[in-house]
């Protein structure tokens, strides 16, 4: 019966960014907590929270409720009309958002309220171009990948390419791109940003992954966003702030841009909006950037967007967040995460780094810690070279601990609500897994 079910799948659908010939996806059968169990009753503790969006962990009770009563009480009615859940989850999200971002477009994907916003900020300010910057994922639409830094950008180059995006530095203190360190840098990165607005014209906007995520967790210096905001807000740009991975407590706040104290223009989210339980995507914006669309067409708009199934579950997640005290136990259980992690270091000479923030970290696999030299490079994941960190994601499997790998690191991001026990268990499984990576040295 297993076996029908993935031949059917490999057969008959496409998975997602799918790297490897011959995938073979684990028939899942049940989710609870910080686990989940293939059809032939196998656990698997589940260490990077699937694609670091159930934050909440497995089968929130209160979020699969909401869901349900909203789908008795009203499952569908179009977003030309209103319904209660739609006010009131505009109403919730005012608790938990950057102050001032007070009106939302609901989508439905991390990928969708980035093409929002694209379109939002050309509108607004009349201008055309995005900044965006490399080592970064926007999503994987025409407009949300031609913004997107890292190689799953190439696949449409140079036929499908949209015109109007120019990429810049990413905040990357482990491998500067400009072969700096900081502080003494000055966070030269950000100033390179204000170079290229003032030497393009028509700039709309920049986009930022706060706290860049599938690409290395990638956590700026505490003065670099401050500074890209007021270089923006100068230069009547707008500053977007891409926190579909980054929100939701992953970081141990609301969402990445609260540690520094930064309110975006435009703000988009999604993932741990409903805990990946519903498909949300949801843009939000500041009063001016709403006064201008009362006056003028907000040209966009589709037949799921604000659906109620979608939106059903966010008061209850953010209820469970708060309940759950899931911020606090986020900086708590990261700081054990971290000091593990570190451990594991200074054991397995592949790691060339660790960091983190929150529960939300990278174990940089290298070939030398010296030079830096990663196993593996972008172009093999293009390519779809057999890479050294899958083989360590496939002995984590085998030991039942679900981890995602990318290119040359691992990211650990597990549910917010794991406890020490399991942490102990994930971190087992990878301290056998990494003897892989050592082994290639
Ligand atoms: N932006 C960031 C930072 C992401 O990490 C992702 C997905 O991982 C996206 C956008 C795209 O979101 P979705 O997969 O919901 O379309």
């Amino acid at each position: 019966m297993s076996d029908d079910i993935v031949e059917l799948t490999t057969k008959h659908t496409y998975g997602t960014w799918r790297a490897q010939r011959g995938w073979k996806p684990i028939h899942v059968t049940r989710a609870e907590g910080c686990a989940f169990w293939d059809a032939s009753g196998k656990r698997y503790l589940d260490l990077s929270s699937q694609l670091i969006c159930s934050n909440l962990g497995h089968q929130n009770e209160a979020v699969i409720e909401a869901i349900c009563a909203q789908a008795r009480q009203l499952a569908y009615i179009s977003p030309a009309h209103t319904c209660e859940v739609r006010a009131r989850v505009a109403q919730k999200l005012l608790e938990v958002m950057p102050k001032g971002l007070d009106k939302f477009f609901f989508a439905t994907s991390g990928t969708e309220a980035n093409e929002a916003a694209f379109k939002m900020a050309r509108l607004y300010t009349g201008k055309h171009k995005i900044i965006a910057r490399y080592t970064s994922y926007h999503g994987s639409t025409a407009g949300s990948v031609a913004a997107t830094g890292d190689f799953r950008r190439w696949f449409i180059e140079p036929a499908g390419k949209i015109p109007g995006v120019v990429f810049g530095p990413e905040v990357n203190c482990y491998r500067c791109p400009l072969g700096r360190s900081h502080p003494e840098c000055g966070v030269a990165c950000a100033d390179y940003l204000a170079y290229m607005i003032d030497h393009e014209e028509n700039v709309a906007a920049v986009i930022v992954e706060p706290v860049v995520g599938t690409n290395g967790v990638l956590i700026p210096p505490a003065d670099y966003l401050p500074k890209i905001a007021e270089v923006a807000r100068k230069r009547g740009v707008l500053l977007i702030a891409d926190e579909v991975m980054s929100g939701w407590g992953r970081t141990g706040k609301w969402f990445a841009v609260d540690h520094w104290g930064v309110v975006p223009d435009i703000l988009t989210t999604a993932k741990g909006v409903t805990n990946a339980a519903a498909p949300l995507g949801v843009v939000a914006t500041s009063r001016a950037i709403a006064d201008y669309f009362d006056d003028n067409m907000f040209a966009h708009g589709h037949t799921y967007e604000a659906h109620p199934l979608t939106l059903a579950p966010v008061i209850a997640a953010i209820d469970e967040y708060r309940r759950l005290d899931l911020l606090e136990r986020a900086t708590k259980m990261g700081d054990v995460v971290g000091a593990k992690l570190r451990a594991l270091k200074e054991k397995h000479p592949s790691i060339g780094d660790v960091r983190g923030i929150g529960l939300f970290w990278a174990v940089e696999l290298v070939k030398d810690r010296a030079t830096k030299e990663p196993f593996n490079v972008p172009q093999d994941k293009a390519a779809r070279r057999p890479l050294v960190v899958d083989a360590v994601v496939a002995e984590a499997a085998k030991r039942g601990v679900s981890v995602m790998g990318w290119v040359s690191h691992l990211l650990v991001a597990p549910p917010l609500i794991i406890s020490e026990a399991e942490i102990d268990e994930g971190i087992a499984a990878l301290d056998a897994a990494l003897d892989v990576a050592d082994q290639r040295l």
